[in-house]
């Protein structure tokens, strides 16, 4: 063997950098550090696994409507392989970063190593401002991009999705633009497409089904009941919304929902049916809703109610925050919502945190389903869909808890510790290419 995962050199692992609250790279290396020193990983891997495998940037020029040509810049991270063709999301925002794009390439891989899909991670963004976008516009900068990224999707090599602001329409641009290039019409290039193109049943809310699966599976633990408990979810997009509704079909009282136009309570529950038609018959925001009562972000952070979902974007949840939460759960919708510096303090209050690469792996898990039904030409009804995605979260739930038990450390770590060593041995077992 010409080298071992059980090298004992002495561990080098990373000078520790001064924090740096907007980067969410650093914020997710913390914790892998962590579960590196835990598994003892050999440094060389450590080294290769903390790195990203490659890193597209591309300058995608397009034509606006006014006549005028605009160039945004692009970029795709494939973080890892080793399991599998690498899978992630595309977002477009106008503050999306290099460095956001590799965290999210990163959990990526340790997400599906976590829930046994045999994918490994990559993540996309274009730095953009959809909201100020025309449909032919966005469409236009979709099918560039995917033209310029070409030589790296595929449905064996880089399969994306949607994820922040891209949704069935944009994946059906990038099937469309990949299968004009391949000369053939390859529905396994991307996950999250219509159910009309090849897209799975369940996959719009499986992400925030499987937040509400993993939260009953918390409250078991904690022998709670959901009629007891009351919720506050920050964030009302695809995620926010569905699990608001999940939980609330579960017997939760929903007190709290929020979106950028600021949040919304009401002690007795709100009406999470009526707020999602409010929504789509008001431009797509809750903006003038009459049932709730308004509070700001920090207040729905801070409530009282039993359960927390953040499932808006990075970094939320910081020390203050943490420790002002009456949550007993939180439950990641959103990758990265909670900042490293917060994760002792709600260890201590005894929090229970189901983290990012757990709670919303319900995506890539029916992702993965897609995938599979595509290449199978054969599709699930969505019972079946549901069926094996909930079996695949409580299984992935059980065991994480398991781990953190064993080691003593938070569900956030066992959740880590299992995706690194299942990339870890896999990577032992291929060996070092030369
Ligand atoms: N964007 C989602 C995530 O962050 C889904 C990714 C996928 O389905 O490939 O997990």
């Amino acid at each position: 063997m010409p080298f071992s995962f059980d090298v004992h050199e002495p561990a080098v692992y990373r000078e520790p950098a001064p924090i740096d609250h907007d980067d969410p790279f650093q914020s997710m290396m913390e914790r892998f550090d962590v579960a590196a020193e835990i598994l003892e990983l050999n440094p060389g891997f450590y080294e290769y696994l903390c790195r990203p495998s490659r890193i597209h940037i591309t300058s995608v020029p397009v034509e606006m409507d006014s006549g005028r040509v605009k160039v945004f810049e692009g970029y795709r991270v494939i973080h890892n392989n080793v399991l599998g063709p690498s899978k992630g999301g595309i977002r477009y925002a106008p503050d999306v970063t290099l460095n956001e794009v590799k965290a999210l390439a990163g959990w990526m891989t340790w997400k599906c190593a976590l829930v046994d899909v045999p994918f490994g991670g990559a993540k996309g963004g274009i730095v953009c401002d959809p909201s100020e976008m025309s449909p032919k516009e966005l469409e236009r900068l979709t099918r560039r991009y995917t033209a310029d990224l070409f030589d790296v999707f595929g449905p064996d090599k880089d399969i994306p999705a949607p994820d922040m602001n891209t949704n069935e329409q944009i994946m059906a641009w990038v099937l469309d633009t990949y299968s004009m290039h391949a000369r053939r019409t390859e529905n396994a290039v991307v996950t999250g497409k219509p159910v009309g193109l090849g897209g799975s049943r369940g996959r719009r809310e499986a992400t925030g089904r499987g937040v509400m699966t993993v939260t009953m599976a918390a409250m078991e633990r904690l022998g709670l009941a959901p009629s007891d408990c009351t919720v506050a979810v920050q964030g009302f997009g695809n995620v926010g919304s569905t699990a608001a509704e999940l939980l609330a079909a579960q017997g939760c009282t929903v007190v709290a929902v929020s979106d950028v136009t600021g949040g919304y309570y009401n002690e007795a529950g709100l009406d999470i049916k009526e707020m999602q038609t409010y929504v789509e018959q008001n431009g797509g925001t809750l903006d003038g809703y009459e049932n709730a009562q308004p509070i700001t972000n920090e207040e729905l952070l801070t409530l009282d109610a039993d359960v927390l979902v953040p499932a808006a974007k990075e970094d939320q949840i910081d020390r203050e925050i943490a420790e002002e939460t009456g949550a007993r759960i939180i439950v990641e919708g959103a990758n990265g919502p909670t900042l490293p510096e917060a994760d002792e303090v709600l260890q201590d209050k005894g929090v229970l945190v189901i983290p990012d690469i757990l709670a919303n792996a319900g995506g890539v898990t029916v992702s993965y389903f897609e995938w599979v039904q595509d290449r199978q030409g054969f599709f699930w009804t969505e019972e079946r869909v549901n069926r094996r995605l909930d079996r695949m979260m409580r299984d992935a739930f059980d065991k994480a808890y398991k781990t953190a038990d064993e080691h003593d450390v938070s569900l956030r770590i066992g959740a880590y510790v299992m995706g690194i060593r299942k990339v870890a041995e896999a990577l032992r077992m291929r060996g070092i290419y030369a």
